[in-house]
């Protein structure tokens, strides 16, 4: 809804403002994740990068997943502080500032500064990053084509941070240790700060708090939402046998499981309160669209992420790796997926822009389906992979290059266009908070990832990789099966999309 904004290479220039700004946040983000295991699992004697902390594999995987996790579900108050109290624009302020403590933090040895900088980075991404990405869809106006283009530039930016820090990062700590690594990802993210003060110019017009009007019936709070839950039988009954559920969890497995199980809880009382708040049903049923569509970004991430857990083992334990005479460290096979993004973001959302424009099948849904069905079949790589190597004791990189490139092209399709779709979707009161759910589920399918990986040291990497394989093409096929109901139901959301410039 935005008037005439200045463009630059055809793109509003805002859009490189946050997309620089979300590079430096990346770069802080994948630098200090890279560094985490390891420093957690170093001796506390210390090698020449200083004292680790000592923990076990164990420890330090568990850790690690709940961290990985916690960054992302904290996006759902992150977006609901945006769409109820200050704005997108302020809470992306606000979470870089807290990003910089954080990582400024770290750089202290204490252990209680560990805690700390990892709990102020977890608000900080929180705040920071749906809102962020929210802040990209502002730029453009209902039915301008060049939003979902848009989106893939900003996930260039995304990639361009991560490739960066995987490279980087590793050098600073081996020449000056642990700290300066953190203190590195903290020094990167005031960058981004900096860069996004400077910016505030070309985003006048963007992620600003509107207060609700006095009289406008529709604006509620979520405390009243809340309210409204008690007067819903049905819904209460819901809610308390997700209680139960999570009750149940926090005894059977771990109190954090517990936790977040209850939490989850309250997001989906609310879920269900806002879908029936909701004033026409047209906002309705697109409502039911997105979230249905978690429900392939939730099986997508689960079987991406084996990216960083089973098939970067695999890599070190089981892929022939010498190139040349060299052996290729295991940890760069990890920038494969950035580098390949940045390679195809641009030409693979062309390829959907034009297909689009000539009128054929261009949906988010159809993208999205397509996209897990193309990182499905990478899968097929890694079972050839295990072929080989069962057959002689050692298997080609070639597999897992062709994989990640698979992976990656999967991601282009399902990623930005995810993004970019919620922005499309839902009412603006909300598009924070939806934004937030997004990246909730993206955060609980890497979860999945972790348990699913975990899982290969009983069933063996052949039979993971060939599941995922199946389950992944049959979820992404099912999609496609239901595409036009599911077309019907966004009400033409996306079927004017033009140039508008
Ligand atoms: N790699 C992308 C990013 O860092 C996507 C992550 C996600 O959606 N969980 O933004």
């Amino acid at each position: 809804l935005q008037p005439h904004q200045k463009e630059l290479w055809g793109q509003p220039i805002g859009l490189y403002i946050l997309f620089l700004t979300e590079m430096w946040e990346r770069f802080s983000y994948y630098g200090m994740r890279a560094l985490l295991v390891l420093y957690m699992t170093t001796q506390t004697i210390g090698d020449d990068r200083g004292a680790g902390l000592g923990w076990s594999d164990q420890e330090a995987l568990a850790l690690y997943g709940w961290y990985t996790m916690l960054v992302y579900v904290m996006s759902i108050p992150g977006g609901m502080i945006a769409d109820k109290l200050i704005g997108q624009k302020k809470a992306v302020l606000l979470g870089a500032i807290v990003l910089c403590l954080g990582h400024g933090v770290l750089v202290l040895t204490d252990i209680w500064a560990f805690y700390t900088g990892l709990g102020l980075v977890i608000l900080g991404v929180g705040l920071l990053k749906p809102n962020i990405s929210t802040m990209v869809g502002g730029l453009y106006k209902e039915g301008d084509i060049r939003r979902d283009k848009g989106f893939s530039i900003f996930y260039i930016g995304i990639n361009l941070g991560s490739l960066l820090a995987t490279m980087i990062v590793g050098l600073v700590v081996a020449e000056w240790g642990w700290h300066a690594g953190f203190g590195l990802a903290g020094v990167v993210m005031l960058l981004g700060l900096i860069n996004y003060i400077i910016g505030q110019k070309y985003l006048t017009q963007v992620g600003n708090f509107e207060p609700p009007k006095k009289d406008d019936t529709n604006e509620i709070s979520y405390g009243k939402l809340y309210g409204k839950l008690f007067k819903s039988p049905m819904q209460l009954v819901f809610t308390f046998i997700l209680l139960a559920a999570s009750l149940y969890g926090w005894y059977a497995l771990e109190w954090g499981y517990g936790l977040l199980f209850v939490f989850l809880t309250a997001v989906t009382s609310l879920l269900m309160m806002i879908y029936k708040e909701l004033n026409s049903q047209v906002y309705k049923d697109r409502f039911m669209v997105l979230l249905l569509s978690f429900i392939m970004v939730i099986v997508f991430w689960g079987a991406f992420e084996q990216a960083g857990g089973l098939m970067n083992l695999y890599t070190e334990s089981k892929v022939d790796r010498v190139l040349f005479g060299w052996e290729i460290p295991t940890v760069m096979f990890q920038s494969l997926n950035a580098g390949f993004i940045i390679i195809f973001a641009t030409l693979i959302a062309s390829i959907w822009a034009k297909r689009k424009l000539k009128g054929k099948e261009g949906s988010s849904i159809f993208k999205m389906a397509i996209g897990i069905i193309i990182m499905g079949f990478g899968f097929l790589f890694m079972v050839f992979a295990a072929m080989e190597f069962e057959k002689s004791g050692t298997s080609s990189m070639i597999w897992l290059v062709l994989a990640y490139l698979f992976h990656t092209i999967g991601e282009l399709c399902l990623s930005p266009v995810a993004l970019s779709f919620i922005t499309k979707l839902t009412p603006v009161k909300y598009a924070s908070l939806m934004m937030g759910v997004y990246f909730a589920a993206t955060g609980l399918g890497s979860k999945v990832a972790g348990i699913v990986g975990e899982a290969a040291s009983d069933f063996g990497e052949y039979a993971i990789f060939l599941g995922i394989l199946i389950f992944t093409v049959i979820i992404g096929s099912l999609f496609i099966m239901i595409l036009k109901p599911l077309k019907r139901l966004t009400h033409g959301a996306e079927d004017n999309e033009r140039e508008m410039h």
